[in-house]
């Protein structure tokens, strides 16, 4: 009762999974940068402090300086936010087997390129 039931090949797209590349390897460079950033925050978290606003105590350019650093504490959260999705995206795509391909043109994202930053989701050409 199976006999009409040999499928073709299901091939939606021209995605496999590269062979070419060490997913697992890339991977693990994932995770551990990935635990690297949650660490990061944990540990910036415990030791932000409140701006004090007090000028007498601290005076003008302290306050400044102040301000600075927590605005600078905000773009660092701001950076590691974007590399988390960036992680978690590529994570996603080796998933789907789509990981190593170009997102934008389908080619084949060269594996040096993909060993300085694994979360590359685009080929050099599509990247500029
Ligand atoms: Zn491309």
């Amino acid at each position: 009762m199976f006999r009409h039931c040999q499928h073709t090949d299901v091939r939606y797209g021209t995605m496999t999974t590269r062979k070419d590349i060490d997913q697992k390897a890339l991977k693990n460079k994932l995770l551990s940068h990935r635990q690297e950033i949650l660490d990061d925050t944990q540990t910036s978290k415990e030791s932000r402090e409140p701006v004090e606003l007090d000028q007498t105590s601290v005076g003008r350019l302290s306050r400044m300086d102040a301000l600075q650093d927590q605005a600078m504490a905000l773009e660092t959260n701001r950076r590691r936010h974007v590399e988390l999705l960036h992680i978690d995206a590529a994570l996603k795509r080796m998933e789907d087997g789509t990981y190593g391909y170009c997102l934008s043109c389908d080619e084949e994202i060269p594996e040096k390129r993909l060993e300085i930053d694994p979360t590359a989701s685009v080929c050099v050409d599509c990247a500029r």
